[in-house]
């Protein structure tokens, strides 16, 4: 049988597919030679390194949609096809960006404390909190995920503008300058792709411009926002909000963030339900299979599409 290598975890049901197609061995034992495939997620991609080191690596197949922890330019020199599970998961992290956006305004985690705490019986109502309805969203990043954001925030009447590098076809009025949407936006959601091109493009003038009735929500990567100048915008309350599945330096988040309280922080859980688990690792599976079976893929990234 071929040799996989597995990099990151895979589900149970991961494992029985591809252990009746590979020997899959893990990183701290493996015969660099062997090496055919590669199982990886996006948090661990494969390091250059190691990359560099399998001379007969022909496939890499990504768990996630986001492949910025793979170079898929130099793969693709190599002749080695990157794959990931894009569309499968859009659904379930529009959800998440939505959960956040609404738990900043309906102050979810506030008002949850203050009953469990008593509060509500020695204090009274809680303080009144902001309506959802009738915002300016600005998504940063329209794609797959981008639009379908979109598309759940209508029965809250949402009116959407957005950024990308290209304008899309689409009812939405576009700014090819990030500061002027954040300006024109209440909130601010990041849903592009992490990398170099991304790398802090939500900085201090951007935060100033989202503003102290701002509210900013970060599902796409940590990467993406610079995150110490958003730590001090919402500790002098430059900004308003902050709802974040993603960081920098992930799994640690720097205490200052954790003390805030205007914000609503998860740890990188925006696909993460059974279902759509479920169906990225069918998806990250099929790929090998299929790569076994006639050296084509299901979904190429576009790096490695013309391979
Ligand atoms: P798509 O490729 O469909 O969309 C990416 C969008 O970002 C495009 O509209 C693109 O437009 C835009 N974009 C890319 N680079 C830039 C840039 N430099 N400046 C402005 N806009 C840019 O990707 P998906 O929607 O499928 O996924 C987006 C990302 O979401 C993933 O790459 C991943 O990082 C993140 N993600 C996070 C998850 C989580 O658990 N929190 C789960 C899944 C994904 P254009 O090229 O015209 O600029």
């Amino acid at each position: 049988m071929p040799d996989l290598l597995q990099i990151g975890g895979i589900t149970d049901t991961m494992r029985e597919r591809l252990s009746a197609a590979f020997t899959i061995h893990q990183l701290d034992h493996f015969d660099p030679e062997k090496i055919t495939h590669i199982v990886t997620n996006g948090h661990s991609g494969v390091a250059p390194d190691l990359m560099a080191s399998l001379p007969n690596l022909k496939a890499v197949s990504g768990y996630g949609v986001g492949y910025d922890a793979i170079d898929a330019t130099e793969a693709a020199r190599r002749g080695i096809i990157v794959t990931h599970t894009p569309n499968v998961l859009n659904q379930e992290v529009a959800t998440t960006a939505v959960m956040l956006m609404l738990a900043c305004y309906r102050e979810v985690l506030r008002d949850d404390a203050y009953v469990r705490s008593g509060e509500w019986e020695t204090k009274g109502g809680a303080p009144l909190t902001r309506s959802a309805d009738n915002q300016t969203v600005g998504i940063l990043g329209l794609g797959r995920i981008g639009q379908a954001i979109a598309d759940k925030l209508a029965p809250w009447n949402a009116k959407i503008i957005y950024h990308t590098r290209n304008p899309k076809d689409v009812p939405y009025a576009y700014y090819d300058n990030l500061t002027d949407m954040a300006r024109d936006a209440d909130v601010l959601i990041c849903i592009t792709p992490g990398g170099p091109s991304t790398n802090k493009i939500v900085n201090a003038e951007v935060l100033a411009a989202l503003g102290p009735q701002g509210t900013l929500i970060n599902v796409s990567r940590g990467s993406v926002v610079d995150e110490k100048e958003m730590i001090k915008a919402l500790q002098d309350g430059s900004l308003g909000w902050a709802g974040l599945d993603v960081f920098e330096g992930e799994p640690h988040v720097p205490q200052a963030l954790r003390d805030l309280h205007n914000t609503v922080v998860l740890p990188h859980v925006g696909s993460a339900t059974v279902e759509t688990r479920a169906a990225m690792g069918a998806l990250t599976v099929d790929n090998l299979l299929q790569h076994l079976k006639d050296g084509t893929v299901i979904s190429a990234v576009p790096e490695c599409a013309h391979l």
